[in-house]
């Protein structure tokens, strides 16, 4: 299947992976809305978590896991947990994925929310593994 992030879990495509277990994997954002924003994804195909009665509740424990990890470790503040289901919400991989942005009481607030910082990826991946 192509398909960008099963790509990824098989490792075809390199990542920077936070957490793995048996159904769920997660990596940094390439295109980081926050320093810390992580994606956590299904390791089976699934497009969304609308289309999947199942899914979401499957990586449920992976999501809370990995906002955990960046509080503890990046020392954010609180984290927004989003999924995009459709291409209107402004969804772009069509592989079900759940959007963890760190937050931090400085920069407060869901219109804040996005704003695409340049981190340096492998310095936040360094202090998450
Ligand atoms: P969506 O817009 O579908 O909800 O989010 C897709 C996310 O995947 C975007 O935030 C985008 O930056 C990220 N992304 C797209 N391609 C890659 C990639 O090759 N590697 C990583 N790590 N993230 C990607
Ligand atoms: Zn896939």
């Amino acid at each position: 299947m192509d398909c960008l992030f099963c790509k990824i879990i098989a490792g075809d495509i390199p990542s920077k992976k936070v957490y793995e277990d048996d159904v769920a994997f997660a990596f940094l954002d390439i295109s980081p809305w926050q320093k810390g924003h992580t994606l956590v994804i299904p390791k089976r195909h699934s497009v969304d978590v609308l289309e999947d009665d199942e899914v979401l509740a499957e990586i449920g424990h992976a999501v809370a896991r990995v906002g955990r990890l960046l509080k503890d470790k990046l020392g954010a503040d609180a984290c927004n947990v989003v999924s995009n289901a459709g291409g209107a919400s402004g969804q772009e991989v069509f592989h079900t994925h759940v959007h963890v942005i760190p937050r931090f009481a400085d920069n407060p607030g869901i219109g804040n929310m996005r704003a695409e910082v340049t981190a340096d990826l492998d310095e936040v991946h360094q202090t998450l593994v």
